[in-house]
């Protein structure tokens, strides 16, 4: 078995691969689980014009259904959605997920006060103790909106934006990571290891960093996903086996998959 369960097709506004594309490399590459998971995000604050990121639902899971007819003997593909979260969009969040047989729905924030953190203007205005204080502080009170999600979505994410956050020692923010980390572990629900950032940001890390991950396992967290965070057929299970090593090293017996937003453990030395 090899999994990744964070993978964008071209029904994300930012990537141009095909589905199809994308799952024929996976079975190139023996990735037998793979969870799609293209952007649905609300209401940015582009310049003052309001943009959603948004996708026909309907043509995603008939596109999904398809391929898993066709290579269904070689891989299982999953429904799922990353869903941007903010705190302001509970009802419309939880509405999508309710309405829509999802398996797995990544919760991630990439936006504070609208403002999209990949254009970096956040960072400009803030100190670096003011952006990331900000940034969890959204990202709880986003994330306790939620009637129900799988696991958060890259959970440092501002790392691969402003590299002088680099240099902040991630402990300092433990008295607001923690809580974040104990209400998904409440509720059977995770944290994923992004390797996307390896590629796309030099970043040289996961997302979240390792010392995010020892806190989680300190908290008797179980519910890991891995992604690549794939926009392109080539970034596809990026660092797998790396990550299932260094999960183990640090201590975690699983990683999961979900399936009708349940998570599935699968026992990492049998992966490895
Ligand atoms: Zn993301
Ligand atoms: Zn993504």
């Amino acid at each position: 078995m090899k999994v990744d369960f964070h993978t964008h097709s071209d029904f994300s506004i930012d990537s141009q691969s095909p589905l199809e594309e994308m799952v024929k490399e996976a079975i190139r590459m023996g990735i037998t689980d793979m969870a799609v998971t293209d952007h649905v995000d609300y209401d940015y604050d582009e310049d003052g014009v309001t943009s959603d990121w948004d996708f026909s639902l309907e043509d995603y899971f008939e596109k999904i259904r398809e391929i898993n007819e066709i290579y269904g003997d070689k891989i299982k593909l999953y429904r799922g959605v990353e869903l941007g979260i903010q705190p302001h969009l509970g009802d419309r969040c939880n509405q999508l997920v309710a309405e829509n047989a999802f398996d797995f729905v990544l919760a991630s924030l990439h936006t504070v006060d609208r403002k999209d953190l990949y254009n970096q203007k956040y960072f400009k205005t803030r100190t670096a103790e003011e952006a990331i204080r900000e940034y969890y502080k959204s990202y709880y009170d986003s994330i306790i909106q939620l009637n129900d999600f799988s696991v958060l979505g890259h959970l440092d994410l501002y790392l691969r934006y402003w590299s002088p956050l680099k240099d902040e020692p991630v402990q300092k923010y433990f008295d607001q990571i923690e809580p974040l980390l104990k209400y998904v572990i409440d509720r059977e629900r995770g944290i994923e290891v992004n390797s996307g950032g390896y590629f796309k940001y030099k970043l040289n890390a996961n997302n979240p960093s390792d010392d995010i991950l020892k806190l989680y396992k300190s908290l008797k967290g179980e519910v890991i996903t891995l992604g690549s965070d794939a926009h392109k057929p080539d970034q596809l299970g990026t660092l797998h086996q790396e990550n299932l090593q260094r999960l183990q090293g640090l201590g975690f017996k699983y990683v999961c998959t979900f399936e009708q937003m349940k998570p599935v453990y699968h026992a990492i030395d049998k992966l490895l």
